[in-house]
């Protein structure tokens, strides 16, 4: 988010950039939703809600995880949120207490960190390399008493990595066996390359209730702007997170809440499938132009719409860091992408091909000829 400010004090004074560093895509929000919620306008539905979300838009995403992702929940084990990123902060201050831990794999997006940090937990960074897939192996080596949680990611922020359905089991078994809080960040699942999206509560009731699961409408939907995430967990952890947002926030949008329901439709479902086909086209774009330089380590995302990038080839004397890499490629040649250094994961950048392949294609440029001068 620092990176697309000074982009954009940046294009506002006039200089022409090509930002590869946004998070959100550039598809408009399909006409269902927007058509919701000028409906909710229309019929005054602009006061309060019930701070955990109305009651239809609840039954439709427990509707949409029982069919989906084949998982069993009651309304009261939902909470809509303002924003996924409300969700895991709610999730965190529920769940952690001083001296608690909370493993995190890295590459990571910085935010849950951040979160943990806030409660006076100690988030315990698990170190992976490319193509970066969480084994239950990995997680092993972490165990101890002081753990509370693991958080996992999938598809993943920066990485696109998918974690293997038998894998993501035996990780959950784990966690499970050592009564560690299982928190699912599962925003990217509409947007994946390979196998359909696993849901880590849908493995079994004992996995599920130890499961805490976070998704968004921000990704599929193209909804960044309004704010609308949920959670799904227990009735005790969700009146817990309720407490907290009824003291905070109230309720999240009333229009985005009606606007949501608009999703959850046939011509929405298409127009999704439609954005990841043309997310599928993007990453063959950018494999086909990085994969030749023999220099960058490019590794295919399995999901979301990042590249995480290797250049620990091209650090040196001139660019010691990645930090100082990304700041050299902006001022020289216009092009932004984010460090490693904000995902835990010094030597790398990440490139979001959530934009045109217009902007892709030159973007793209501006990289190769910056590595060639
Ligand atoms: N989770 C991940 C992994 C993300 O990358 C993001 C946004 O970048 C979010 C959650 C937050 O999404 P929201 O807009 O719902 O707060």
């Amino acid at each position: 988010m620092a990176l697309d400010a000074e982009v954009k004090k940046m294009q506002a004074a006039g200089v022409p950039v090509v930002s590869l560093g946004v998070g959100e895509p550039d598809f408009a929000t399909p006409t269902p939703i927007s058509n919701a919620a000028k409906q909710a306008l229309d019929e005054g539905f602009t006061h309060y809600t019930a701070s955990a979300g109305i009651t239809e838009l609840k039954q439709a995403i427990a509707d949409k995880l029982k069919e989906e992702n084949n998982c069993n929940y009651t309304t009261e084990e939902i909470i809509i949120n303002p924003g996924s990123k409300f969700s895991l902060y709610l999730t965190f201050q529920v769940l952690c207490n001083p001296g608690d831990e909370v493993l995190i794999p890295t590459p990571t997006w910085s935010t849950y960190i951040e979160q943990v940090k806030m409660t006076g937990a100690t988030p315990v960074l698990i170190p992976l390399s490319a193509p970066f897939k969480l084994t239950a192996t990995d997680l092993e080596k972490y165990a101890s008493p002081k753990i509370k949680a693991i958080l996992l990611n999938t598809p993943s922020n920066p990485t696109g990595a998918v974690i293997d359905p038998a894998e993501l089991e035996k990780i959950a078994e784990l966690a499970v066996s050592k009564n560690w809080w299982i928190i699912t960040d599962e925003i990217y699942e509409k947007i994946i390359y390979s196998n359909k999206h696993l849901s880590v509560a849908s493995l079994s009731p004992e996995i599920k209730a130890k499961t805490i699961t976070i998704n968004g409408f921000s990704k599929a939907y193209a909804m960044t702007g309004w704010r609308l995430g949920y959670t799904a967990a227990s009735k005790e952890i969700i009146s817990a997170m309720n407490a907290i947002q009824s003291q905070t926030t109230s309720n999240a949008c009333s229009i985005a809440q009606k606007a949501a329901l608009g999703a959850f439709t046939p011509e929405t479902e298409t127009t999704v499938q439609a954005m990841v086909k043309e997310f599928t086209a993007r990453r063959q774009l950018v494999l086909d132009h990085l994969s030749p330089i023999k220099k960058l380590g490019v590794t295919a995302p399995e999901g979301a719409f990042y590249f995480f990038v290797s250049i620990e080839k091209l650090l040196g004397n001139t660019y010691p860091t990645s930090a100082k890499w990304c700041e050299a490629l902006l001022t020289e040649k216009k092009v932004a992408v984010v460090p490693g250094e904000a995902f835990a994961a010094p030597g790398y950048f990440r490139l979001s091909f959530a934009c045109s392949r217009e902007t892709l294609q030159k973007g793209l440029q501006g990289i190769t000829q910056f590595i060639q001068d």
